[in-house]
């Protein structure tokens, strides 16, 4: 799915000699290297500030202890996502509310977000999923008018930037109250180890959450609030630094690769590819760069689709169904508040989408056999 060797061989001579200097300067927990990345992530955000931690998952629940949630908040988010949103949602003690999503961006649906607010809500959590933003222009509005929290998980989306309709154009994770990010290996900025970040505009908010990620800290030994010991430590923070000039060629290699694979499959009328254009952005259709392919999602129609999973196992081409079963009805998190017929697209998406292998290093050889074999077994099945 993802070719992280290939990867690594272009930019090796950097990694490797930043991964010694850390070794032989022994800085290993918030070093220079921390927070050079720190500044260096800032500035390509056009955030205020960014916290760094130690993976997407904290920074989530980091975020949510930041912004003073408590037990009974309900906060809303996507049922068609990675389990970590809700995770840290419930282990909190806060009441998660799924909803159903858009079934052409795979992004939350803002209707139902607009159904599912009650007088308990106090916060909405975007996803912007396989590396499309939502759509942030509808979330803010809803959030302004209702009083609650945007907390961005930018976990796949990091690089992209989203239009809104005044054409205003900003990074995503950085449009909502708070954001946060995951530097897993696999993620479009993955170090080589777990990581992860917090982003936000406001100073307040970011001086609370420095404390909570190093114990409640805000001074030496006194600790004024219950908080957590999450920090990126220093070798991942020197790989971070020298990948992050290249986020933006990585991110137009993957969108380059999707632009391929979107023109293969043109045509072939069971097969309905992702848009590479904006779905909740006000870009310009013919240049978007809201998209940054995190994950290259199909969804078929009328096909066996674990049948094509197998065959395309067979053939050498790994691929991945993201996500198999909806969120409401995972064991930890299913509730008799949920209701079926709330859940009509992402009950289907269930069934029909498959995520291509989709990363930086893919050539034209590797994108026409993927493509051959995938239209081969719908024509012949
Ligand atoms: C990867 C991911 C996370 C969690 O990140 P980790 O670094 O693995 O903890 C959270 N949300 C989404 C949408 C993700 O894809």
């Amino acid at each position: 799915m993802v070719d992280l060797k290939g990867q690594y061989s272009g930019i090796k001579e950097q990694v490797d000699s930043s991964i010694l200097n850390v070794i032989e300067s022994a800085a290993f927990i918030n070093g220079p290297e921390v927070h050079g990345f720190q500044k260096e992530l800032e500035d390509y955000l056009g955030v205020k500030n960014v916290i760094p931690c130690a993976n997407g998952t904290d920074a989530l629940q980091i975020a949510m202890m930041g912004l003073g949630l408590k037990p009974g908040d309900e906060v809303i988010t996507a049922d068609f996502t990675f389990a970590a949103t809700v995770e840290v949602i419930a282990l909190l003690g806060l009441t998660p509310v799924l909803v159903d999503v858009d079934p052409v961006s795979f992004n939350i649906d803002t209707n139902a977000i607009k159904r599912a607010i009650t007088s308990k809500t106090k916060a909405i959590v975007p996803v912007h999923l396989f590396g499309l933003a939502a759509n942030m222009d509808e979330i803010m509005d809803i959030a302004n008018t209702h009083n609650l929290f945007v907390i961005e998980d930018n976990a796949q989306g990091i690089g992209g930037v989203y239009t809104s309709k005044d054409g205003t154009k900003k990074k995503t994770g950085t449009i909502g109250h708070v954001a946060s990010t995951s530097f897993f290996p696999s993620k479009n900025l993955g170090c080589y180890g777990d990581g992860g970040a917090i982003f936000t505009n406001d100073d307040d908010l970011a001086h609370t959450i420095r404390g909570i990620v190093n114990h409640g800290m805000y001074q030496r030994y006194h600790h004024d609030v219950v908080g957590v010991n999450s920090r990126l430590d220093s070798i991942q923070a020197a790989v971070l630094r020298a990948k992050l000039p290249k986020l933006d060629a990585y991110n137009q290699a993957r969108l380059e690769a999707a632009i391929k694979y979107n023109k293969a499959f043109s045509g072939i009328a069971n097969i309905i590819t992702p848009s590479y254009g904006c779905e909740h952005c006000f870009c310009d259709m013919k240049n978007c760069d809201c998209h940054v392919f995190h994950q290259y999602t199909l969804k078929v129609i009328n096909v066996d689709r674990d049948s094509l999973v197998a065959h395309l196992n067979q053939k050498g081409i790994p691929c991945g169904v993201y996500y198999p079963i909806p969120l409401h009805l995972q064991k930890a998190y299913a509730d008799k508040r949920y209701n079926e017929e709330d859940f009509k697209v992402t009950n289907q998406l269930v069934k029909e989408v498959i995520s291509l292998p989709m990363h930086t290093e893919l050539d034209n050889e590797q994108i026409e056999y993927i493509t051959k074999t995938v239209i081969d077994f719908i024509k012949n099945n």
